[in-house]
């Protein structure tokens, strides 16, 4: 059976290679298994039309019946469109065609009863639909029974061959027909009875071919379950695997490391939620089972002094610890930060990056194999062959979504026993995408910010305020405070996102005149030292103004800037925007975020402010973002391959379902770690399928 599915396309009636290869190209369909996985997007309830006056933007796709009162051809060159003047009985719109207009308006008649599918549209006091699908009334009562219209994307390419929505559709009739009873079922039969699930060739026929709203229901939950639970057995198994092997290192004492730093060098409390998490930490490190956890918290909240802690207690255990950061600026952060904590107290710490000097670089690679050197902190330069630790017990990786996964791996490859790992991310990640990218891993929280930061002010002007803008930055200036200024640039290589930036930069010099003022800018097209030689200027308080493009948005810690202005912000991702605004706000001064925009807003543009100068919360804004965006564009998820390859579950919504599933397959394990028992057989096969067919689900390990 499975050996059918795997045909190539061309083989389907209806098919052949021409179209083959566009379903190939367009679709990504090679076999009949994938048109049989290619879903509808929607569905048309045929049961219901609408009145013309019932007509808005925001409907869907929908069906009106009415006559064409006229014809009308309009325009020249790519502009010449065909223009019917459509009526019932409640008013008039247009429907207009770009393409094929002679043979559109030959095949049309004129006051003949017909049946339009479409997206309304409104442009200057009319409503319109471009290319409808029209449908004799006639006709259509014959197919009012099946009630469900399945609609498939096409592309304009497909569309231009005749491979339309309903073309597709006929082609998984065909596919359908050849198949009946040849289903095999992938999820074993007390399971589905157990979760009420329909049958995958009953779903399977009801996604395509509906024949009631309830079987429809059915149909989309059975393979959404199946999807979701298939990648939470996964992860699970791998999770049952990783924690049934005792190989971990056991750091069973706090010692003097740890205690000394705690009653001399801590300058402060620390938060509730640090303290929960070094409390998980310590449970795991403890436990015998190698560690591997995902440390989130929102910019400022404290990840740094936490990932400290747990290196101390390594320490504590006769072991070296190492912390990754993914920019020499930011090793250098954290260098300096931790050898400001540890002061005075007896703990040996170097910095390895590329900029240090060979001979440093030998000293540090000798004292690292001895054992004399107990923390490293630095770039990639961490992974290369010649760093050698004498026994590293936990390594920590800051950012996680700047590193690939085989540079991690390469990391823990160094010792006998894995060490234990720390990732640490600034980028809230919705609990649902960390239960499906991350699913194998630890997930600790820190949600809450120390005590009194006060909470940044965002707020949003169009570009005509610049003035304002400007007078406010000099007043922050005045008062000893420094400023980001930030322009967009989606690719590195585009001319015009420079020339916005160098404009910019311009003004602002010509605003904020030396000797006065001092300004500085670091862009990605500058020599890493060049940059570096720049950022050092502002990181000191030796310029008041950064003027930069996004690569400033990981990590930099200056507590004097006090204003993030974000330059055509309309350009910027939620995240993105997010992670820009944490650059302020980490010092004691009250600090803004002013987002810069021109009129012109897309309606999500607008959404995206509207959620910036509302909240603070990160979590809240990886959730709209997720919403507004799709999963397919988040950030981490890239590297996963996952997000994208979901056939009908779509992890923005079905949050619920994905809890409800993971829990199944948890439950599952728990009795049967390795799916060795009879009943369990089915589900060792299927996810065996899947394992072969995708290389890797999880990121990290
Ligand atoms: P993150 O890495 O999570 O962005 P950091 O670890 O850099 O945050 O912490 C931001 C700032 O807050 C640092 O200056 C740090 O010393 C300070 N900090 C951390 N924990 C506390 C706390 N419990 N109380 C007060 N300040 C804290
Ligand atoms: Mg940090």
């Amino acid at each position: 059976m499975s050996d059918y599915l795997q045909q190539e396309i061309k083989f389907l009636s209806g098919v052949g290679p021409k179209r083959a290869e566009l379903l190939n190209k367009e679709l990504q369909v090679y076999t009949f298994e994938d048109l049989l996985y290619y879903f509808p997007y929607k569905y048309i309830d045929k049961s219901k039309l609408y009145t013309i006056s019932e007509l808005n933007t925001e409907l869907p796709y929908i069906q009106i019946q009415g006559k064409i009162i006229g014809f009308q051809t309009i325009g020249g060159g790519n502009k010449k469109r065909l223009v019917a003047q459509f009526a019932d009985n409640t008013g008039k719109m247009e429907l207009i065609w770009f393409k094929g207009l002679a043979y559109i308006q030959k095949s049309l008649q004129m006051n003949h009863e017909y049946i339009v599918f479409g997206k309304p549209a409104y442009f200057s006091g009319k409503y319109s639909i471009i290319h409808p699908e029209v449908e004799s009334a006639a006709k259509n009562e014959n197919a009012i029974q099946a009630s469900l219209q399945a609609h498939y994307n096409t592309s304009e390419k497909l569309k231009n061959n005749f491979l339309t929505s309903r073309a597709i559709s006929k082609l998984i009739n065909n596919l359908m027909i050849s198949l009946v009873g040849k289903i095999d079922e992938t999820l074993p039969y007390e399971l589905m009875k157990k979760y009420k699930l329909i049958s995958l060739g009953e779903a399977l026929f009801n996604i395509h071919f509906p024949q009631s709203t309830e079987l429809l229901k059915n149909a989309t939950y059975r393979l959404k379950f199946e999807e979701l639970f298939y990648i939470q057995l996964n992860i699970l198994q791998r999770k049952t695997i990783r924690t049934h092997k005792s190989n971990g290192l056991v750091f069973s004492k706090v010692g003097d490391y740890l205690n000394l730093f705690y009653k001399n060098n801590l300058p402060f409390e620390l938060t509730d939620a640090q303290k929960r998490v070094l409390k998980e930490i310590r449970k795991d490190i403890g436990s015998g089972k190698q560690m591997n956890r995902l440390l989130q918290g929102d910019v400022g909240s404290g990840k740094t002094l936490v990932a400290m802690m747990s290196m101390l207690i390594a320490l504590d255990n006769g072991y070296q610890a190492c912390i990754m950061a993914p920019t020499e600026i930011l090793a250098n952060q954290h260098f300096e930060t931790i050898k400001n904590f540890l002061k005075d107290l007896p703990v040996t710490i170097s910095l390895l990056s590329g900029s240090t000097k060979t001979s440093a670089r030998r000293e540090i690679h000798k004292d690292l194999i001895s054992g004399q050197l107990q923390i490293l902190i630095g770039t990639h330069a961490l992974i290369e062959d010649a760093v050698k630790f004498k026994n590293v017990g936990l390594v920590v990786i800051d950012e996680q979504h700047k590193f690939g996964v085989a540079q991690r791996a390469k990391l823990w490859k160094k010792n006998l026993h894995p060490p234990h790992i720390l990732v640490m991310t600034a980028t809230p990640i919705p609990r649902t995408l960390a239960m499906t990218i991350y699913g194998d891993l630890d997930v600790s929280v820190i949600d809450e910010l120390p005590p009194g930061r006060k909470p940044i002010q965002t707020i949003h002007l169009y570009d005509s305020k610049r003035l304002r803008m400007f007078g406010f930055i000099s007043q922050q200036i005045e008062e000893g405070r420094q400023i980001y200024i930030v322009y967009p640039l989606i690719k590195e290589s585009e001319k015009m996102d420079y020339k916005d930036l160098e404009d910019g930069y311009e003004s602002i010099s010509r605003a904020f005149p030396p000797p006065k003022y001092a300004v500085s800018i670091v862009h990605g097209q500058m020599k890493p030292e060049e940059k570096e030689a720049a950022m050092n200027l502002f990181v000191r308080g030796q310029t008041h103004i950064m003027v930069a493009t996004t690569v400033i948005e990981v990590g930099v810690n200056v507590q004097n800037a006090s204003v993030m202005v974000i330059e055509s912000a309309e350009r910027f991702g939620l995240s993105q925007l997010h992670q820009l605004r944490g650059r302020v706000g980490r010092g004691a001064d009250q600090s803004y975020c002013i987002l810069m925009s021109s009129y012109k807003l897309s309606n999500e543009a607008r959404k995206r402010i509207e959620i910036m100068t509302s909240t603070n919360d990160g979590f809240e804004i990886a959730d709209a973002d997720l919403k507004l965006r799709g999963p397919g564009d988040m950030e981490g998820t890239q590297q996963s391959g996952l997000a994208f390859d979901l056939k009908i579950a779509n992890l923005a919504h079905d949050g619920q379902l994905i809890q409800y599933v993971r829990n199944i397959a948890e439950e599952i394990l728990d009795s049967d770690p390795m799916l060795e028992k009879q009943e369990n057989q089915i589900l060792a096969k299927k996810l065996k399928k899947i394992l072969h067919k995708k290389v890797d689900f999880s990121v990290i390990s």
